[in-house]
């Protein structure tokens, strides 16, 4: 399908790998040239080096840690104005709610909400002196069905969510939409250092833990980085412009229900 933006300009966060890299690489097929970021150089070079060979895109790598404010001020000076943006940042750490303490809620809202809420609000004006724009936000399902040891996800991305709903009603009418892409279980690193700790907890293998989780989705398995990125690409479509503040949940079936 050709998804018409071939030629715009993308900000991919956190894109060196997982599910960044997924949205990375469909936008670089559908013809959008990106700024790429991530906080490690070496892979995030590899990547940029990878999608421009295969698919002839201009791809600007950025190292930053885009949930600092020096990160971002160096992302988005690099970036000037783009037509599409896409935010992402490392999950929090699991835990107990008993044990989060203030410091621990200020970093994941930090990175989890604060950090997509101040690139919105450097990028969308820009966009809708344009008419034209697309956020996507990497949310969770966490969103829908609260996940007992990322509290601090459920959290964070609660409040995001809250600032989308509000937000992508106002830039609707100058062309610009906002939405959340909600990821169940995918298979990227992040799964697998969580599995790992399921399997230190329980005292079995990795492997089985995930088995087991895959047991729970209707799917019978994990969700893959190239999946996730073909939906964030569809969502950044010519197509998908009467598409306003959903939160578009991909998780296999796990979450048992009917809306
Ligand atoms: P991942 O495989 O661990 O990849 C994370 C990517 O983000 C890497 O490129 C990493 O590179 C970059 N990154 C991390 N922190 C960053 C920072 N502060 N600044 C810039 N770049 C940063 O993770 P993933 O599975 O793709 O997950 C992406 C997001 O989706 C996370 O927020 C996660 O919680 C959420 N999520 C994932 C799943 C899943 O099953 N995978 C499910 C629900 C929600 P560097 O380390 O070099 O910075």
């Amino acid at each position: 399908m050709d998804l018409g933006i071939r030629g715009k300009r993308a900000l991919v966060c956190a894109s060196s790998r997982g599910l960044g890299r997924g949205c990375a690489e469909a936008l670089a097929e559908a013809g959008v040239d990106l700024i790429l970021n991530a906080r490690t150089e070496g892979p995030l070079t590899e990547t940029a080096q990878t999608l421009s060979d295969r698919y002839g895109v201009t791809i600007m790598p950025v190292a930053a840690d885009i949930t600092t404010s020096e990160g971002r001020a160096q992302v988005l000076e690099a970036a000037g104005s783009v037509d599409i943006l896409v935010t992402n940042a490392g999950g929090p750490p699991p835990g107990v709610w008993q044990d989060w303490q203030r410091d621990q809620f200020i970093a994941a809202l930090d990175a989890n909400m604060l950090t997509p809420i101040a690139l919105m609000q450097a990028l969308l004006p820009s966009m809708m002196d344009n008419g034209w724009g697309r956020v996507v936000n990497i949310t969770s399902q966490s969103v829908k069905a609260p996940i007992a040891a990322l509290g601090l996800s459920n959290t964070a991305r609660a409040g995001l969510t809250g600032f989308v709903a509000g937000t992508a009603r106002q830039v609707a009418g100058k062309g610009v939409t906002i939405n959340n892409l909600l990821p169940g279980i995918h298979d990227t690193d992040r799964a697998t250092a969580l599995d790992g700790t399921v399997a230190t907890q329980q005292g079995i293998t990795p492997q089985e833990a995930r088995a087991r989780r895959e047991t729970t989705i209707p799917a019978g398995r994990y969700g893959t980085a190239r999946e996730f990125g073909a939906a964030c690409a569809f969502l950044c479509s010519q197509n998908a412009g009467f598409i306003v503040g959903q939160n578009i949940l991909l998780d296999g079936g796990a979450i048992n229900a009917t809306l």
